[in-house]
C-alpha cells in the first residue's frame, strides 16, 4: 500500500501529501505540499516535525492546503538561554571492519582520488593555468596511468581585496587548506602572478617554498614548488606554460609512484550539504543521509555538516547533542558570528528558502532547517570548526559554512572532506572536481527523469517500497565503493565539476 501522506510526528496537525489521488481533500493539493490534519484557528502554532514552524494567519480548514502565505515566520531560538550539552548522546556501538581502497599521504591523511592539483594565489593566471591544465591532460597525463586527474585550483580571490580587513583570514585559510587537500596529495605545485597580494609565503607559511623558475630544478620533494609568472627567466607566454608543463610532468611522476592501498573507513571525512530542498527532503533523503551518517561515525570517521543558515532555527535541537559544553558553545559562537554578518549585510531571514524550495513546498526556513538537520543523524555532536578550518576531531562535526551550495563544497573541501553527500528535491547537476559527489534524490519523480545525474533515489521511502534503514545502508556502501574509485558518481561520469568559491565575508577594494 502507497501512503497517501506523510505525517512525520504524533503532534504534527500538517502532513507532507505523496499522491492527491485517493485522499479527501478540501482543495487540490500539489504532491509534497502540506495539507491541514485538523481546523487550525488564526494564532495557533502549525506543527511539523514536532516542533512549531509558524502560526497561523487565518483559519485554516480540515484537509485544506496550508500555504505559505498561511504561515507567519516565527523568531529564531535566541543564543542566550540555549541548553549546553544536556542531552549529550552516548557513543554509538562501534562498526570495525568497513575500509576502503585509498592513497596514503605523508601527513597521514588518505585520499580517495590521486589528483595534481595547481593551486594559485590570484585569480590574473587562472586563464593561464587553465590553458597549461589542458595541454598537461592532452600530453603529458595520458603517460601516468595512476594518477586520475589534473585539476587547476581556481578562484576569485587575491588581489584588489583589504588583505587585512576582519574576514580576509578565511579565504586565506579556505585557499591554503583546499591546496593541501589529501586528494591532492597533501601538496600542491602553486602557480603565482608575482604583484599580487596574497603571496605564496602567506598561503602557505610554514612551507619552505621553492622557486621555480626556467631552468631551475627543485629537489626536496615534500615542499611545494611555486612558478611565478613575474619572474625575469620567463621570455614569453611560451616560457611560462613550459614551465608550469615541466613541474607538472615532475610531480605527476611523484604521484604516479602511488597506488590505492586498504584505508580504514575512519580515514574518511564525508561532508553532507543538500541543495535545491523539497518538503520531502526532511522525510526521506535527508533522514537516510542521517542513518548513513551515524553509520559512518560507528566505523570511525569525520562526518561533517554546514550550513548556518539552515541550522540556526533547529539550534535548540543541536546544543542539547554537543559532547561537552564547550562544543555547544563552539556552535553557538559560529551562530552568533553569522547572525551578526547577516545583520551588518540588512539581510532578511525570509531570504531563505529560495522560490525552488517553497515550489517543493517548503513554507519557511524554520520548516527547511528542522529536515536540513536531520543528516546529522543521532550521534554526539564532537566538535564545530570555524569556516575554512581543518576539523579537530572525528564523529559528527559542524563546518560552519553559508547554505550557498558552491561555497558550501568550497568551504567543506577546506575542512578536507575526501567524500561528499548532496541531497536534492527540485534538483541540481551539482559536482567537484576534487572530490566524488554522491547525489541523493528526495522523489522517485526526480531519479527517473534525472536517471543519469541522480545517484541513489531515497524517494523509495515515501512510497514505502524501501526504508530509512535500507537507503542508508545503501548510501553508506556506496560511499565506501566511489571512495575507492570502483564506482564513478554520475557527476563524476559527465565531469560535471563546479568552480571553486571561497566564502569571502571581507571587503573588495
Ligand atoms: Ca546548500
Amino acid at each position: 500500500m502507497q501512503p497517501l501522506y506523510v505525517q512525520v510526528h504524533p503532534a504534527d496537525n500538517v502532513a507532507i501529501i505523496v499522491s492527491p489521488d485517493g485522499l479527501t481533500l478540501a482543495e487540490h493539493i500539489p504532491q509534497s505540499h502540506k495539507v491541514a490534519l485538523s481546523h487550525i484557528a488564526s494564532g495557533e502554532p502549525i506543527i511539523r516535525y514536532g516542533q512549531v514552524i509558524g502560526h497561523a494567519k487565518r483559519d485554516i480548514a480540515q484537509n485544506s492546503w496550508v500555504r505559505e502565505e498561511f504561515l507567519s515566520l516565527p523568531d529564531a531560538p535566541s543564543l542566550d538561554d540555549l541548553p549546553l550539552a544536556t542531552a549529550t548522546p552516548p557513543p554509538l556501538p562501534p562498526l570495525p571492519g568497513y575500509t576502503f581502497q585509498g592513497f596514503r599521504n605523508p601527513d597521514g591523511s588518505c585520499g580517495t582520488r590521486n589528483i595534481l592539483g595547481i593551486a594559485t594565489t590570484v585569480q590574473c593566471v587562472a586563464p593561464t593555468v587553465d590553458y597549461a591544465v589542458r595541454r598537461i591532460k592532452a600530453e603529458i597525463l595520458p603517460r601516468f596511468a595512476g594518477v586520475d586527474d589534473v585539476t587547476a585550483v581556481t578562484h576569485t580571490y587575491g588581489c584588489g581585496v583589504a588583505i587585512d580587513a576582519p574576514g580576509a583570514e578565511i579565504p586565506i585559510r579556505t585557499l591554503r587548506n583546499i591546496s593541501l587537500h589529501p586528494n591532492l596529495g597533501s601538496a600542491p605545485l602553486i602557480v603565482s602572478l608575482g604583484c599580487e597580494k596574497l603571496q605564496p609565503a602567506r598561503l602557505l607559511p610554514h612551507h619552505n617554498l621553492r622557486p621555480a623558475g626556467a631552468g631551475h630544478f627543485p629537489v626536496l620533494e615534500a615542499d611545494p614548488y611555486v612558478v611565478r609568472l613575474q619572474d625575469f627567466e620567463h621570455r614569453g607566454f611560451g616560457d611560462i606554460v613550459a614551465t608550469i608543463m615541466r613541474l607538472a610532468e615532475k610531480r605527476l611522476e611523484e604521484l604516479n609512484r602511488r597506488s590505492r592501498q586498504t584505508c580504514p573507513a575512519s580515514a574518511l571525512t564525508v561532508g553532507l550539504q543538500c541543495g535545491g530542498s523539497d518538503a520531502f527532503s526532511g522525510v526521506t533523503c535527508n533522514p537516510a543521509v542521517g542513518f548513513a551518517a551515524d553509520l559512518l561515525v560507528r566505523a570511525g570517521a569525520a562526518v561533517m555538516f554546514s550550513e548556518v543558515t539552515e541550522v540556526r532555527d533547529a539550534v535548540h535541537l543541536l546544543t542539547p547533542r554537543a559532547a561537552s559544553v564547550e562544543v555547544a558553545r563552539d556552535l553557538i559562537r559560529e551562530m552568533r558570528w553569522y547572525d551578526d554578518y547577516l545583520a551588518r549585510g540588512s539581510a532578511d531571514r525570509s531570504a531563505n528558502p529560495t522560490p525552488g524550495n517553497k515550489r517543493g513546498g517548503l513554507s519557511n526556513v524554520v520548516e527547511k532547517a528542522l529536515g536540513s538537520v536531520a543528516k546529522a543523524g543521532t550521534s554526539a555532536l564532537m566538535s564545530v570548526a570555524a569556516p575554512g578550518d581543518r576539523l579537530s576531531s572525528k564523529g559528527l562535526v559542524f563546518a560552519a559554512t553559508p547554505a550557498s551550495d558552491f561555497i558550501c563544497g568550497t568551504q567543506q573541501l577546506a575542512s578536507h572532506m575526501n567524500l561528499h553527500i548532496f541531497t536534492t528535491g527540485e534538483g541540481s547537476p551539482y559536482g567537484l572536481a576534487m572530490v566524488p559527489v554522491i547525489k541523493v534524490s528526495s522523489r522517485t519523480a526526480l531519479a527517473e527523469r534525472w536517471f543519469d545525474l541522480i545517484d541513489v533515489d531515497a524517494g523509495k521511502i515515501a512510497t514505502g517500497e524501501a526504508t530509512i534503514e535500507s537507503t542508508g545502508w545503501e548510501i553508506f556502501r556506496l560511499c565506501l565503493e566511489v571512495a575507492s574509485g570502483t564506482k564513478k558518481t554520475w557527476a563524476d561520469h559527465w565531469g560535471l565539476h563546479n568552480s571553486l568559491a571561497p566564502f569571502n565575508p571581507g571587503p573588495v577594494t
